[in-house]
């Protein structure tokens, strides 16, 4: 066994340094221009942005939350609404939901991705269902293609919570493609990260375009014109600018994302369950996470050993305290409940060595003897 090692489950200042020259100047390039809010650092990063993902709107926003509010909004769900969407998911997700007024509507997961049971959907709409958010959890979508002919035959609104899965494809296509509608989170360890917090909006449909530029900005038409009310979801000049000089390396990024998870598919012990991964979708590995019935201690072997893990998430969302109002109890969401006690996230991001990604394999497999 080679000597202790410590690897980071991501490691934001290996990224930075990777390309800190581009970073560096375009930060000094904000600053010497005093361009701090809107403008053309913010207005190139939209272009880029929507087109990467092959859309034709991009609205940069405060943060992942704040685009999933926007979405919501400008697809026109609101009050008394219901929402379907995952109990396995960051909590951000259903918050939204709520903030418009909305009811949270909660479908297991199936047991093989973790992903929204196509199956499960249509038993649970009804007159007031207005919406489904599916969340590309981990960085892989579901069936676009099933789940956008059920939001179709019952005229619901598809919006993708792509937090976790920039430049992850379901045939061939990213999201915003199917839904009506994507968000996306720029949090720094997020696979394209800003220096602070981010997020944007991504769409083909110009109305939904339209109502989201004017909520994130206080409903502006011009600076002192306001056509509704809105809010402050503005994102910041300079997290445009690092987010623009970041973006021409989120392919080779991802490539090498892949690579780490296919080396480690390749490599870890038959004792620990893999990743899935469907064949007609790119998953974009923003977790690798593995499960085993000994995931405590495996974990605490792991800590031991240098290797940082993370559990996402320990507690699904229909038994956190936040919503004992809905009345849920165990036994509700068997899939997502089961997959909370067995599910560990392994260190994966670009600028692993295979060194590291060796010593990670090593310490499982000794675990397990
Ligand atoms: C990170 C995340 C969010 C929230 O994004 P923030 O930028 O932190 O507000 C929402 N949904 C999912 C699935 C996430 O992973």
């Amino acid at each position: 066994m080679s000597e202790r090692m410590k690897i980071p489950l991501v490691d934001l200042k290996a990224n930075y340094l990777s390309i800190k020259g581009e970073i560096d100047s375009a930060i000094r390039g904000v600053i010497d221009d005093t361009a701090f809010i809107m403008g053309g650092y913010v207005e190139n990063f939209e272009r880029n942005f929507a087109n990467f993902c092959g859309a034709k709107h991009a609205i940069g926003c405060a943060s992942g939350t704040a685009a999933l509010h926007l979405a919501l909004l400008a697809a026109g769900i609101g009050r008394n609404d219901e929402v379907i969407t995952v109990p396995n998911t960051f909590i951000a997700t259903a918050e939204c939901i709520t903030y418009v007024g909305a009811k949270i509507k909660f479908v297991d997961v199936t047991p093989e991705t973790l992903l929204i049971d196509t199956d499960k959907i249509e038993p649970a709409v009804t007159p007031q269902t207005k919406a489904i958010i599916v969340v590309h959890l981990y960085g892989q979508t579901p069936d676009m293609e099933r789940i956008k002919e059920i939001a179709d035959e019952h005229d619901l609104v598809l919006i993708e919570d792509a937090a976790q899965a920039h430049a992850a494809t379901f045939k061939e296509h990213q999201p915003g493609y199917y839904g009506n509608v994507a968000t996306f989170s720029f949090f720094p360890a997020k696979n394209l990260g800003c220096f602070g917090d981010g997020g944007a909006v991504v769409t083909n449909d110009d109305d939904i375009a339209e109502k989201g530029r004017l909520l994130v900005n206080h409903g502006r038409k011009t600076k002192y014109e306001h056509i509704v009310e809105g809010f402050n979801y503005r994102l910041d000049a300079l997290q445009a600018a690092i987010l623009d000089a970041k973006l021409p390396h989120l392919n080779e990024w991802t490539r090498l994302r892949r690579e780490h998870a296919k080396f480690y598919n390749d490599n870890l012990p038959p004792e620990v369950r893999l990743p899935f991964e469907a064949s007609n979708c790119k998953h974009v590995y923003y977790m690798y996470v593995i499960r085993t019935e000994r995931r405590d201690a495996l974990m605490d072997h792991l800590k031991e050993r240098g290797v940082s893990c993370g559990i996402h998430y320990p507690i699904p969302l229909h038994l956190q305290p936040a919503y004992a109002y809905m009345g849920h109890g165990q036994g509700d969401f068997p899939a997502a409940e089961k997959a909370t006690k067995g599910i560990l996230s392994i260190p994966i991001y670009p600028e692993m060595t295979r060194e590291q990604s060796q010593y990670v394999i090593e310490s499982i497999k000794q675990f397990f003897g």
